[in-house]
């Protein structure tokens, strides 16, 4: 039998009073979900704000150990030995994964923990105990408390004893689908894939909804928009894609409209199209990859324009104080990146103003919105929706 397991920390969820079952079911059954797509089976343990994980003899525990640094909610993965609850056996499992605990330290603490008040030594005694196992070992090692090479971690927990070498940092936020449900504004862009992976991971379940324009954009264009979502999926499971397309309404903008307004205008009709979505499905949020000042449709003016449309519904931006460098970083960290900079046209690169006005007034918006039929603009817009269930 494998000795070897999975030691998940919970982060932010410990602080949860009384719904804090629910939080804990919702990253039990995320992890769950990940452990099916690995080979092998495994067996969950959870007590004391910590999810223990035993594979089976065929279990890869290297891949499950990766897919749960994408689970919400968990603060830390370590990988780590189980053992009996007694000093003899800590000290056999450090002995027997002594090279792997210690690797090319020159210096190392024992950091023991008793959370079994029962056990019959104290921490620092545990650690003093298992510390001297380490020097008999490896007698070139010096102990230093403060600022150590490794680690030595010995846990005496409620059911069972494990030792590790420390974790690896996890995902962090909230589990998915404690915060509710919110409506992914999802372009072929960098910042969009970014936002959503952000909102996830304070809890949001994702609905994303991507904008055409047949035939000015194409099959490539909604393939990478695909693959963006498919990368979420790895966070925050199932997300269902509409398309809503955009052609009829860039048209029309195009022919009846001051052409320097036509991006704020286009962006109202975006928000409008996407709280009906939204509401349709349930969503209560709009989620946009928005950045202060990063192009002319984000400028603050063009912004509390575009803002002032949705009726209901609060929009979140959780990219508008970053610099893009700081989002390129995400990207890259949750793979969005290289599908991103794939070079295909989007709907809002088909018409592009020669001079767009970067300080556009509500007055003069509502001047030019007077001149179209909104509403059946939009009526004859969400009828060309399309869904798709992406998995990740
Ligand atoms: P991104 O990198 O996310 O495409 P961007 O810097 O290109 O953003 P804009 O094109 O002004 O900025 O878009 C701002 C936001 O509007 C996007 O982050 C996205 O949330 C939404 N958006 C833009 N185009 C589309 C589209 N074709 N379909 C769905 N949402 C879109
Ligand atoms: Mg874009």
């Amino acid at each position: 039998m494998r000795n070897d397991i999975l030691i998940l920390k919970y982060g932010e969820v410990v602080m949860k009073g009384l719904n804090r079952s629910y939080f804990d079911s919702l990253i039990i059954r995320r992890v769950k979900q990940l452990l099916a797509e690995c080979d092998g089976s495994f067996k969950l343990d959870y007590s004391q704000s910590t999810l223990m994980i035993q594979g089976d003899d065929d279990a890869d525990m290297e891949d499950a150990a990766e897919r749960m640094k994408r689970v919400f909610g968990i603060a830390a993965v370590c990988r780590a030995w189980q053992c009996e609850k007694s000093l003899e056996a800590i000290q056999a499992t450090v002995a027997e994964h002594i090279d792997e605990l210690i690797g090319d330290a020159k210096t190392f603490k024992c950091d023991g923990r008793r959370s079994d008040k029962s056990f019959p030594l104290t921490s620092p005694a545990l650690s003093a105990e298992v510390g001297g196992t380490v020097l008999s070992l490896k007698p070139y090692l010096k102990v230093d408390v403060k600022n150590p090479d490794v680690v030595v971690r010995l846990e005496v927990r409620d059911k069972y004893a494990a030792v590790h070498g420390g974790g690896e940092k996890g995902a962090g936020g909230m589990p998915v689908g404690s915060a509710g449900h919110g409506m992914l504004l999802l372009s072929g862009g960098i910042d969009s894939p970014v936002a959503g992976f952000l909102m996830a991971k304070r809890g949001l379940t994702l609905d994303a909804l991507y904008f055409d324009s047949p035939p000015y954009t194409g099959e490539a264009a909604m393939e990478k928009v695909e693959t963006l979502a498919k990368k979420l999926c790895a966070y925050c499971g199932r997300i269902f894609l509409h398309t809503i397309s955009l052609t009829e309404i860039q048209e029309t903008l195009m022919s009846v409209c001051d052409e320097r307004l036509f991006t704020v205008l286009l962006r109202r009709f975006m928000m409008r199209l996407a709280e009906m979505q939204a509401l349709d499905v349930g969503a209560a949020a709009l989620i946009t990859g928005e950045s202060l000042g990063q192009v002319a449709s984000q400028t603050l003016m063009a912004l509390s324009i575009t803002n002032s449309v949705p009726e209901v519904l609060p929009v979140f931006r959780p990219c508008i104080a970053m610099d893009k460098e700081d989002i390129v970083q995400i990207s890259r960290q949750i793979d969005t990146f290289e599908t991103s900079i794939l070079p295909y046209e989007d709907c809002c690169t088909v018409f592009v103003p020669k001079h767009p006005n970067t300080r556009p007034t509500m007055e003069r918006i509502l001047e030019e919105e007077a001149k179209l039929d909104i509403e059946g603009l939009c009526k004859r817009a969400f009828e060309t929706r399309r869904h798709k269930k992406i998995m990740g």
